[in-house]
């Protein structure tokens, strides 16, 4: 399907692409960026195991359960998202999930104390995802991520193919475009288990000093760095997203 697609870096191929994968379900859409190296290079996901992370991670365990997947370990996760990590990796039967973290050098400089999140989250989601992420990309072209328009104002533009101008790379967001109910059919369809803080009202789950349980009538991610203005935690480089995280 893409093999008459030239891609060259530019706004012309982004568009083609976008185009041309864009009546795709997500697993044919995975699918096309997993087997077409000469396209996209190598691949890797990005999952933080979090609230939404199975049915992504069930895609493309479907297509490609060989597929590099990259959990940035900020050595603040609940316990529960560790334990979750491992038994989705069992029943999915995923192959190669890589855990990155900080390196001790850093977070002995930047963070002696484990505080830094209390004085300058910033700095800590920085530190402890964005450059770790940076990292683990290292030897890889593109990577898919769990994104979803409806998550949160911060994210109503997000495409399903995207460039991350900050790493230069693809980025896909095979999920862009599906709402909650759309997930959780999913989930229920396949058998996927809900993370546990979900049914504690963690609408979204990242470093438990940063997440607290969202009302009914919230934001999906009003809990995260609640009380502050921080709404993005720097990964996806987008700049629209910056520009609203830091207004
Ligand atoms: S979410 Fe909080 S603890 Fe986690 S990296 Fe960001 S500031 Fe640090």
């Amino acid at each position: 399907m893409l093999r008459d697609i030239e891609v060259h870096s530019g706004a012309e191929a982004l568009a083609a692409l976008q185009r041309a994968l864009s009546d795709l379900g997500p697993s044919d859409f995975i699918a096309e960026v997993l087997t077409n190296p000469s396209l996209f290079g190598r691949v890797a996901v990005v999952s933080s195991f979090g609230a939404e992370s199975a049915v992504l991670l069930h895609q493309v365990a479907k297509v490609a359960p060989s597929t590099p997947v990259i959990f940035i370990d900020t050595q603040f996760h609940f316990d529960e998202t560790i334990a979750y990590r491992d038994a989705l990796v069992s029943q999915l039967a995923l192959q190669d999930v890589r855990c990155y973290s900080i390196d001790p050098l850093s977070q002995k400089r930047l963070d002696p104390a484990r505080t830094l999140h209390l004085t300058n989250p910033d700095r800590c989601c920085h530190a402890r995802k964005v450059e770790v992420l940076t990292r683990a990309l290292r030897d890889f072209d593109g990577w898919i991520s769990g994104q979803k328009r409806f998550q949160s104002i911060t994210r109503a533009g997000v495409e399903r193919v995207d460039w991350d101008t900050e790493r230069s790379m693809w980025k896909f967001n095979p999920l862009a475009d599906w709402s909650a109910d759309d997930l959780e059919t999913y989930r229920v369809a396949h058998g996927l288990p809900h993370h546990p803080l979900v049914q504690l009202g963690y609408a979204s789950v990242g470093c438990a000093p940063c997440t607290s349980p969202v009302a009914d009538d919230e934001d999906g991610r009003a809990g995260r760095w609640r009380g502050q203005q921080k709404l993005e935690c720097g990964l996806h480089r987008n700049p629209n997203i910056i520009a609203a995280s830091v207004a």
